[in-house]
């Protein structure tokens, strides 16, 4: 061990490599993290946490309607865009604080630059004071993604997610290209946030992989709330005119909008880092391939997150990033498990769902039952709004074990972790049935389903 400047070295200090550092460290190994931007990574900076903050903004537009039918009168709400993005920043630079101070109280040091790989036990760092060159024993690659945006004329003009966040001025006319997790999700909160909102999508519906009775509703939600969606669209070309961008279709038609976000997937942030010197195995769009443990094909380079391109979600990132720190430098129990992620889409209203779709557990179990409602929640009787919630379930009819679990409505995220650690633990429908119901909530829907729907 001595024989290396450290015992890892880690490069990215997102969520993947500040969790691994960290552990590592109070496993009494030498650390170092090397960051070139700022702390927290995408998820404190650009994604998770200040998504989820607008998120909340979008929010109120809809909780004042709904408050009238409540007896309140608030007036007519204003909006102060300025306002809201520096409350944000605000935060944002506390965490980035309380990062580095968890960093130091785990005894791990920081280097701010950046890191490239030179062989299976060397990084070269740059930093404002020049460059130094760091041996290790393990290196661990954290790098996270990077939005991608496929090639077209006028590709200039368009912002990706990394953008949206401090846009000026707001966007009074936006459009929003994809129908994966961010489109939909920034769809909804500027929607929400009083913009006018034109999303294309270029497949029959948004949120591939999710279950169909999923994508159907929320489609139809999105669009009840005002996203002007548009499935089977595509753009041709962009052009910045006086009054704003006018976006040509590939179907002739000409949208004139004041901004264009392209969330068209992300891909891994591998550019400058030395992998191909370094030996190290890469796969689809140069995301790192790795074994069980998070090891590559040299045995002393090691990656976790979204630069190994599995599940691009930040509580995978520090669960991967634990197995890995556990299988290095503790006594290796630890295991990653790829089955039964529970994920949240923060639209409005919001998705949560855990397990398979029923397309795929068709594929996948000889026999299923599926338990449906559909239903207008308590709290919009008197509202007003038209939002109506799915709730369903996915069981295995020969184990009676519930294999998948989906929502769509208010606090889906909220409701749909609770349920995923009953789906970890086998729950079957049976113990669902036994399971006694909150009254009045949503989630308890969850527990009264009774009568599989009919099946052709
Ligand atoms: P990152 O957190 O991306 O960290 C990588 C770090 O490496 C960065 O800080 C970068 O500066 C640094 N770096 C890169 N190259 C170098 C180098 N050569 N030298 C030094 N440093 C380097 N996930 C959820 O679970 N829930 C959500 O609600 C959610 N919302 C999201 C919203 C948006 C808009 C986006 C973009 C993502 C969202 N995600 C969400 C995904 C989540 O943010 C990522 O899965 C997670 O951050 C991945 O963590 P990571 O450790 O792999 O990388
Ligand atoms: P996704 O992979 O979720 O979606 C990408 C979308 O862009 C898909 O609809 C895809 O269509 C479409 N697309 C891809 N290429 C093109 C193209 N050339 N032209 C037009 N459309 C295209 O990626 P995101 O960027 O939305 O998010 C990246 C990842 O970040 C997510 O997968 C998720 O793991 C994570 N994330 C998680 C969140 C959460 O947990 N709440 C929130 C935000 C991000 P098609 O389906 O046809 O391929």
């Amino acid at each position: 061990m001595a024989d290396f400047d450290c015992d890892l070295l880690v490069i990215g200090a997102g969520s993947g490599g500040v969790r691994a550092a960290r552990m590592a460290a109070q496993r009494g190994a030498r650390v170092v993290v090397v960051e070139a931007a700022q702390l927290g990574g995408t998820c404190v900076n650009v994604g998770c946490i200040p998504k989820k903050l607008y998120s909340y903004a979008a929010h109120y537009a809809e909780d004042f309607r709904d408050a009238a039918g409540f007896g309140w009168n608030a007036g007519q709400p204003q909006f102060d865009w300025a306002k809201l993005r520096a409350n944000r920043a605000r935060e944002i630079a506390r965490l980035n604080g309380v990062y580095a101070q968890l960093l130091a109280g785990a005894g791990a040091k920081l280097v701010n630059g950046w890191a490239r790989l030179t062989g299976a036990h060397g990084v070269q760092v740059t930093t404002a004071q020049g460059d130094e060159h760091v041996t290790a024993r393990h290196i661990l690659v954290a790098t996270g993604g990077r939005p991608s945006v496929p090639e077209f004329p006028g590709r200039e003009h368009v912002v990706t997610s990394d953008g949206m966040f401090d846009i000026d001025p707001f966007p009074k006319r936006l459009m929003v290209v994809g129908g994966g997790y961010i489109a939909c999700e920034f769809a909804s909160i500027f929607n929400g946030l009083a913009a006018r909102v034109t999303q294309l999508y270029r497949g029959e519906q948004v949120l591939r992989g999710f279950d169909d009775d999923v994508r159907a509703h929320v489609a139809q939600e999105m669009r009840k709330h005002g996203v002007e969606l548009h499935t089977g669209a595509d753009v041709a070309r962009i052009d910045k005119g006086a009054a704003g961008l006018a976006v040509s279709l590939v179907d002739g038609r000409r949208v004139e909008v004041d901004a264009v976000l392209y969330a068209t997937g992300r891909v891994p942030n591998v550019a400058g880092l030395g992998l191909g010197g370094a030996g190290v195995s890469q796969g689809v769009n140069d995301a790192i391939v790795v074994d069980r443990h998070g090891t590559t094909n040299v045995p002393s380079i090691h990656a976790v997150g979204d630069v190994t391109a599995r599940l691009q979600l930040t509580p995978v990132a520090l669960a991967e990033a634990m197995a890995l720190v556990d299988h290095l430098f503790g006594d290796g129990q630890r295991r990653m498990s790829y089955e039964y992620v529970p994920t949240a889409v923060f639209t409005t209203p919001s998705i949560g769902t855990v397990g398979y779709s029923e397309a795929r557990a068709r594929q996948l179990f000889d026999k299923v039952r599926i338990y449906r409602s559909e239903f207008k929640a308590l709290k919009h009787t008197l509202s007003g709004n038209s939002e109506r919630t799915l709730m369903k379930l996915v069981v295995e009819d020969e184990t009676d074990r519930v294999v998948g679990l989906h929502m769509v409505g208010a606090d889906a995220g909220e409701i749909v972790q609770g349920f995923a650690v009953a789906m970890k633990a086998g729950a079957t429908k049976a113990v669902f049935d036994a399971t006694i119901g909150i009254h009045p909530t949503a989630a308890e829907e969850f527990v009264t389903m009774r009568e599989p729907v009919p099946q052709p």
